[in-house]
């Protein structure tokens, strides 16, 4: 039995080995003014929390004041923009998200998406998750656009039917899913393969396809195609192509910009008043000896004129 069924798992250690050290540097160009990175955020914080019910958005749709901005350059020479929750956590130590298969990117990956990317490259399968069946209708009798109705009269499923398809880890750290040849089928029994005598008959015909239409299948999925009938054309294929690999890049290098959102300054701290000096000390004195003296003066007026009134 190969390796790759022997495993199980999510997050193999060999998948994050490739992973690159970002460096802190300085990188070219300027952030996006602070203003537009956060009218950004709330936008899109916007759209997402209207379906979001509002117990969940500090967890799934947090206030902007949190997150803190750097700007990234990717493995592919692209530089973009990240958020992490707080100042502390390094952009490379995020994990984005693959929405198509519904699980995390090895950390330090995020997506960057080009025009013209090279053919996705074919990575072995390390470890089996989970297993879903879906139904399918009868196909129909007509043969779709990609075949002829010789193939296709071969290849049909006539009756509704079931497959059980299983969500693989490739050695890269992506996610995808692969059909199982049969229901039954578990990756504890391996690969069903083809049999032996049938191969050079196989090969044969491959070769004269690619002969008659040498645009009918590039050169990658040619040598893919000469893997697996060599290795007695395994199914599910221990290799399978990786779509994710074209847009997940890795975290090159890395510099702060700054909170998303300005802390307020600290409070200042009161000041403790000086002591007074002596010149200040002598003359708040002498201006209550003063003011002693009028009070003592007003008392006395007081009790003279009271002392009047009683002998007249
Ligand atoms: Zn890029
Ligand atoms: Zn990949």
């Amino acid at each position: 039995m190969p390796n790759s069924v022997a495993r199980e798992g999510r997050c193999p250690q060999e998948v994050t080995s490739a992973a690159p050290t970002a460096v802190q540097r300085r990188l070219p160009g300027a952030a996006t003014p602070r203003e537009e990175a956060l009218r950004e955020y709330q936008d899109f914080n916007a759209k997402r929390r209207s379906r979001i019910p509002a117990a969940l958005w500090p967890f799934w749709a947090p206030d902007p004041e949190q997150f803190y901005r750097w700007r990234v350059q990717l493995e592919c020479g692209c530089i973009t923009e990240v958020l992490t929750n707080g100042s502390e956590k390094l952009p490379a130590e995020g994990q984005g998200y693959d929405p198509l298969h519904k699980g995390r990117l090895p950390a330090g990956q995020v997506r960057c998406s080009h025009d013209d990317p090279p053919p996705a490259p074919y990575r072995n399968i390390v470890a089996w998750g989970e297993r879903r069946e879906v139904s399918f209708p009868a196909d129909p009798v007509e043969p779709p656009d990609w075949t002829d109705a010789e193939s296709w009269a071969v290849i049909r499923h006539d009756e509704p039917h079931t497959s059980a398809f299983w969500t693989v880890t490739l050695s890269c750290g992506h996610l995808t899913e692969v059909v199982a040849p049969d229901l039954q089928w578990k990756p504890t029994n391996g690969p069903k393969r083809a049999i032996a005598k049938r191969l050079p008959k196989m090969k044969a015909a491959f070769e004269e396809f690619w002969a008659s239409d040498p645009e009918g299948q590039d050169e990658h999925k040619r040598e893919h195609t000469r893997r697996m009938l060599e290795d007695g054309w395994p199914c599910p294929r221990p290799e399978q192509q990786c779509h994710t690999c074209s847009w997940a890049k890795w975290i090159v290098a890395y510099q702060r910009v700054g909170w998303l959102v300005p802390r307020k300054p600290e409070p200042k701290q009161p000041k403790t008043p000086k002591p007074p000096s002596r010149a200040s000390l002598q003359r708040r004195l002498r201006q209550a000896e003063v003011e002693a003296k009028q009070l003592r003066e007003q008392l006395s007026e007081l009790d003279e004129e009271t002392a009047s009134e009683k002998n007249s």
